[in-house]
């Protein structure tokens, strides 16, 4: 598994799996099973998702060992204070059977983020968490991070597909030295990238599926993605994605394609940011 290195010194798996409206313990057991046997040891949740508990006893039952996983969780909306912060991480530490987390994400740019900030700082500062992170910020969001933050984000993850390639805010995270990761790599299953004709082309000429060229894709971009399938078989075609390389010219063919079109939640929406 290809490793990225964040701007704290810590490494993440560039791909992992995320476990997004899994709302089925068996169903998680089963997804996290397969992906540890195909190679994964990156898993990314949330405590909106519901799911921490499954996660942390499907990955407790494994045999892999804890400093080989690599583990993210979010903190939602409706902690907004310092103190529902750090009590939130504690419950999500439980639910994961762990005591540490490699990655702690604000999950939206919601209300009173530097003062969550400040508490993942602290959490941080303790060891509790090696890396910290934003999700779904975008350039003022992270603008008025920066101005009091004393940890950098090491990572900013977002809406990221052909269909919203986030050309800017990766040049802009990429100047700031954050990494991009990108939710939402497939388009969700809803929009019909994986039907796209350009990619379609690109990946009969690998002989690879569409999902494996946008993934692909993605890493060729420094991104770090965690596609959503509790199907072993698509779990297994996932991982395969390192044993070959895009040309310049599908890049650009690729980068064409762009409709600038969310799938989902905007950040810039204040009714979203309140649930
Ligand atoms: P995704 O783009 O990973 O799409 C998942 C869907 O794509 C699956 O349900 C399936 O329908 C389809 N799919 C998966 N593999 C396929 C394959 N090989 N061939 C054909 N179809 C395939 O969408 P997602 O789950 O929303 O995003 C991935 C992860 O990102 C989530 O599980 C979650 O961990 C995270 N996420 C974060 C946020 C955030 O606000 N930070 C929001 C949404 C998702």
């Amino acid at each position: 598994m290809e490793q990225l290195k964040l701007n704290n010194g810590q490494t993440i798996p560039q791909l992992g799996l995320g476990v997004f409206k899994v709302e089925d313990a068996n169903d998680l057991k089963q997804a996290v099973d397969a992906a540890l046997k195909n190679g994964y040891r990156h898993f990314d949740t949330a405590t909106i998702y519901h799911n921490e508990a499954w996660l942390g006893e499907a990955l407790a039952e494994s045999d892999v060992k804890r400093e080989d996983l690599f583990i993210t969780s979010k903190v939602w909306n409706s902690n907004t204070t310092y103190d529902e912060t750090i009590a939130a991480f504690h419950e999500s530490l439980k639910k994961l059977q762990t005591d540490y987390l490699d990655l702690y994400l604000i999950h939206w740019p919601s209300e009173g983020y530097n003062e969550k900030w400040r508490a993942m700082e602290s959490l941080y500062n303790d060891g509790l968490i090696k890396s910290i992170g934003v999700s779904n910020f975008e350039k003022p969001h992270m603008e008025k991070l920066l101005t009091t933050a004393k940890v950098k984000p090491a990572v900013d993850q977002l809406e990221t597909h052909p269909y919203f390639q986030q050309k800017e805010m990766n040049d802009y995270l990429k100047s700031l030295d954050i990494a991009h990761e990108a939710w939402g790599p497939l388009g969700q299953g809803k929009s019909n990238v994986l039907e796209d004709p350009v990619l379609k082309k690109i990946a009969e000429a690998h002989n690879k599926s569409v999902a494996q060229v946008i993934l692909h894709w993605h890493l060729q971009r420094d991104i770090i993605v965690i596609p959503k399938s509790v199907h072993a078989n698509r779990i297994a075609q996932n991982i395969d994605v390192f044993d070959f390389t895009l040309t310049d010219e599908e890049m650009s063919l690729i980068a064409s394609i762009d409709k600038n079109q969310r799938g989902s939640g905007d950040p810039n929406d204040e009714e979203m940011l309140k649930n």
